[in-house]
């Protein structure tokens, strides 16, 4: 028989896709179904966003155009993280890639050898050992704990550094437990990546989405421009997820192969939709803090309530839009738990361990959605939480 290339046996797919494709059948089955599985903002870009694309689009800025995005976007780009991250890069080290993740796939593809160890979060965002694996390295999880408030260990990292060691992946806020590492944490990590001359790939697409403190960049350490790969993009930030814009910031050594990769791939990003982008990043109506403002209400409403299912337990996440739920109270395996959910009272959630094994005892909910949705969803948990109620503790 004819065989396929043997590094997609190593690759996985998306948890969430799959919970959200069973809940879509149920719906065509004529069931009600409240959709907590999907990483997606229930907002959509402001006006000035949508205008700025159609003048785009009569102007004819429809044509092939740069390689690495057009000179105007990486320029307001660069305004952007110095305004909000307070860093300074160059334009000529940013590239442009359709979606968040490409960045991190093709940055990946430009960094990874075969046997090459790259440590990612566990849990954490499923793309980062797949994506790693099939470029033939090596993914090394650290421990995302609860009793640690969900922080990396810089011990734990510093202990799983080895001379294969090529990068070390971050992502604050994290996907799923919505922690932003702090300040001390990203320091250590930051000194362990310069002494180990490692890439940090900070993966920086919540990065507005934080409910505390100014937000901080890997990139703002010491010696860190050099090692830093900022993956970032307008998916969460600016509610854009279908208009497939990313970013990778990179040290010049990399962005130059980021540039090669994308001549071979996908050429260039559709054009109209960068001088919409510009228009996003400038946000004259305020949208983005408008939209993180509705979340962090939602937020504290979500979480107190979730707090209320017997065997649920829940901390109000510091980013992200997302509640990490340990269920290990329920005495239930997380998939049953989310079985139930989505079966018997038709609310979408994604078993943890779609995001590493550390991810066992957790179910993942996005507050995504309304505060009403989300109370109703609450409510026809608790009544289908008798099913747990009654069972015995343990497994
Ligand atoms: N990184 C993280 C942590 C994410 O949660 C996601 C999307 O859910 C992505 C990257 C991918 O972003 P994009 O939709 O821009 O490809």
């Amino acid at each position: 028989m004819r065989s396929l290339a043997a590094r997609l046996s190593v690759m996985s797919g998306e948890g969430a896709l799959s919970v959200f494709a069973r809940a879509k059948e149920l719906e065509r089955q004529g069931r009600s179904i409240i959709h907590l599985e999907l990483g997606e903002p229930d907002f959509h870009p402001a006006s000035p966003v949508l205008d700025a694309l159609e003048k785009a689009l009569r102007a004819g800025k429809d044509r092939y155009c740069t390689v690495s995005g057009i000179l105007a976007l990486r320029e307001e780009l660069a305004a952007y993280l110095l305004r909000t991250r307070r860093i300074q890069v160059d334009p000529g080290n940013i590239v442009l890639a359709p979606g968040c993740k490409l960045s991190l796939f093709l940055t990946l593809m430009a960094i990874v050898n075969p046997g090459d160890e790259v440590l990612y979060p566990d849990p954490g965002f499923p793309g980062y050992a797949s994506i790693t694996a099939g470029f033939g390295g090596v993914p090394v999880a650290y421990e995302l704990c609860e009793r640690n408030g969900f922080q990396p260990d810089p011990d734990e990292i510093a202990a799983k550094i080895t001379p294969h060691t090529k990068a070390i992946l971050t992502c604050s806020p994290n996907n799923p437990t919505g922690t932003v590492y702090t300040d001390a944490v990203q320091r250590r990590i930051a000194e362990l990546a310069v002494k180990h001359d490692l890439y940090v790939l900070s993966d920086e697409i919540y990065a507005r989405i934080i409910y505390g403190d100014d937000y901080i960049s890997m990139f703002s350490y010491p010696g860190m421009p050099e090692h830093t790969v900022i993956i970032d993009g307008f998916s969460k930030s600016f509610a854009m997820t279908g208009w497939r814009l990313g970013y990778a910031v990179a040290p010049p050594e990399i962005a130059e192969q980021l540039d090669l990769l994308a001549i071979n791939t996908y050429t260039c990003v559709a054009e109209f939709t960068q001088y919409a982008a510009i228009e996003a990043l400038r946000d004259t109506s305020g949208s983005t803090p408008k939209m993180v403002k509705e979340f962090s209400g939602r937020r504290e409403q979500f979480a107190r309530e979730l707090n209320e299912i017997p065997g649920f337990r829940c901390p109000a996440p510091d980013g992200a839009f997302y509640a990490w739920v340990n269920i290990a109270g329920t005495g239930m395996s997380a998939e049953e738990v989310c079985r139930i959910m989505l079966e018997e009272a038709g609310v979408a959630a994604i078993p943890g361990a779609a995001f590493g094994s550390s991810g066992r005892e957790f179910v993942r909910f996005s507050f995504a959605s309304s505060n009403a949705t989300l109370h109703e969803a609450v409510e026809r948990i608790h009544k289908v939480s008798t099913a747990w109620q009654g069972a015995p503790a343990g497994r």
